[in-house]
C-alpha cells in the first residue's frame, strides 16, 4: 500500500498549460476516482504520478519519498490502460510474465532458446509460474492462460491486463479508463469486480474515468477535475449532496 502526495503539480505542453497546480493526497488503501470531462488533464496527471511524463513544476511523493526523476519501474506502481496494451503475439500467461521476467531474469536468461538451457532460468520460471497461477486463480482466468488476446473477450482481456499489473505486487494501481472499451453490461459487471479486487488487495487505487456513475459506485473518494484544476475532493455522497458549483453539480448529476 502506498500514500501518494501531489504538491503543486503543473504541466504545460509548449505554451499551453494543461495542469494548473494540483494538490492532492491519496491515503493508503484509498480508492480515489479522478473524474472530469474529456481533455481536462486526467491522463496527464496519472502519467506524471507513474513517471511516464515529467511535470513542469511541483512534486510527487510516494510513502514520504520524493520520486521526481525516478523511473516508472522503480516507483512500483502498476498502470492499467483502456487499450489493455497486451502483446498480441503472446499468450495471456506470457503477457503476465513480461514484468516478472524483466525483473527476475538476466539478459541472457531472457533469450528464448539459449536462455531456456540455463538452470537459473528454469528455477526462476517455476517461481514465475507459481506467482502467475496464484493471481490467475484470484481473477478466475486460470483456464485462459494459453490463449492469445485475439481469442479473449474484452472483459477477459481486461482481467489479463489487471493480472499483469497484480503479479508485480505493486504499491498502488493506476487505472486510466480501463472499462471504456467494454459494452455497457460488461462495464457494470467489471465495476463490481474492481471494487471486490480493491477490497481483497487493500491496495491504493487511483482510478481515472469520465463516467460519473462508475466513479460514484466504486470509490471511497472522488476528485473532480475541470480544465486542469481540482475543483472538489471528498466522499462521493458528500460531493453529490453538496456540489461546490454548477460545473461539479452537472458533472456528478446532482439534482438542481
Ligand atoms: P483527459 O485524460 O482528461 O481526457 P489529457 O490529460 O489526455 O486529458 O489531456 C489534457 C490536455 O493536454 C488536452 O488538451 C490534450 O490535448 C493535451 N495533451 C495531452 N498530451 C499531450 C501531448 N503529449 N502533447 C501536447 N498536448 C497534450
Ligand atoms: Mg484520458
Amino acid at each position: 500500500m502506498a500514500r501518494i502526495e501531489l504538491n503543486g503539480i503543473r504541466k504545460s505542453f509548449d505554451a499551453t498549460e494543461v495542469l494548473g497546480g494540483i494538490d492532492l493526497t491519496i491515503e493508503n488503501g484509498d480508492f480515489l476516482s479522478l473524474v472530469g470531462p474529456s481533455g481536462c488533464g486526467k491522463s496527464t496527471l496519472l502519467r506524471i504520478i507513474a513517471g511516464l511524463e515529467p511535470q513542469s513544476a511541483g512534486q510527487v511523493t510516494i510513502d514520504g519519498s520524493i520520486v521526481d526523476g525516478i523511473r516508472p519501474s522503480a516507483r512500483n506502481l502498476a498502470m492499467v490502460f483502456q487499450s489493455y496494451a497486451l502483446y498480441p503475439h503472446l499468450s495471456a500467461f506470457d503477457n503476465m510474465a513480461v514484468p516478472l521476467r524483466m525483473r527476475r531474469l538476466s539478459t541472457v536468461e531472457r533469450l528464448p532458446l539459449l536462455g531456456s538451457l540455463l538452470p537459473g532460468r528454469r528455477r526462476e520460471e517455476r517461481i514465475i509460474r507459481a506467482d502467475i497461477d496464484k493471481v490467475a486463480a484470484q481473477l478466475e482466468i486460470s483456464h485462459l492462460l494459453q490463449r492469445k488476446p485475439a481469442q479473449l473477450s474484452g472483459g477477459q482481456r481486461q482481467r489479463v491486463a489487471v493480472g499483469r499489473a497484480m503479479v508485480r505486487q505493486p504499491e498502488a494501481f493506476l487505472f486510466d479508463e480501463p472499462l471504456s472499451n467494454l459494452d455497457a453490461k460488461l462495464r457494470v459487471h467489471m465495476r463490481a469486480e474492481l471494487a471486490e479486487l480493491h477490497r481483497s488487495l487493500r491496495s491504493t487505487f487511483i482510478y481515472v474515468t469520465h463516467d460519473q456513475a462508475e466513479a460514484m459506485t466504486m470509490s471511497s473518494r472522488l476528485a473532480v477535475m475541470i480544465g486542469g484544476e481540482l475543483v472538489q475532493v471528498g466522499r462521493p455522497a458528500e460531493i453529490y449532496d453538496n456540489p461546490r458549483d454548477v460545473r461539479v453539480a452537472e458533472f456528478v448529476g446532482s439534482p438542481k
